[in-house]
Formats: structure tokens, sequence, C-alpha cells
């Protein structure tokens, strides 16, 4: 078992859809009803080092 915290974060919308978000990019990667069809797209999920980038820049100037 991983200690790690998850690197998917859910959050459900006013119609009931559940919106996964990467908390390593911070892309959305599925919007859906189903847990199981989040999981696959989560499964899939590997994140754009061109967006890593930017989530770091970002990271980096707001510390400043
Ligand atoms: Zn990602």
């Amino acid at each position: 078992m991983s200690t790690a915290l998850p690197l998917f974060v859910h959050r459900t919308n006013a119609d009931g859809t559940v919106d996964s978000f990467c908390r390593k990019c911070l892309m959305t990667i599925a919007s859906s009803r189903w847990e199981a069809e989040l999981e696959r797209a989560e499964s899939k999920h590997h994140c754009n080092p061109i967006q890593l980038q930017y989530v770091q820049e970002f990271l980096n100037q707001s510390q400043a």
C-alpha cells in the first residue's frame, strides 16, 4: 500500500457528473457520472510535459 496522496481529485458538479482532475498537471481528465469511466480515463492519463512546465512556472511565480 502506498501512502502517497491520490493523483486524481474528484469534484461533483451540480448536475451530478463528477470531474476528475490530475493533481500533478491540473488538467481535467474526465467528466462522467460513472466511477468506472473516470477510473478508465485516469488509468490512461499521462501528464503533458508542457502542461507540467506551465504549472511549475505558475507555482514558482506564486511563491515569489
Ligand atoms: Zn496529469
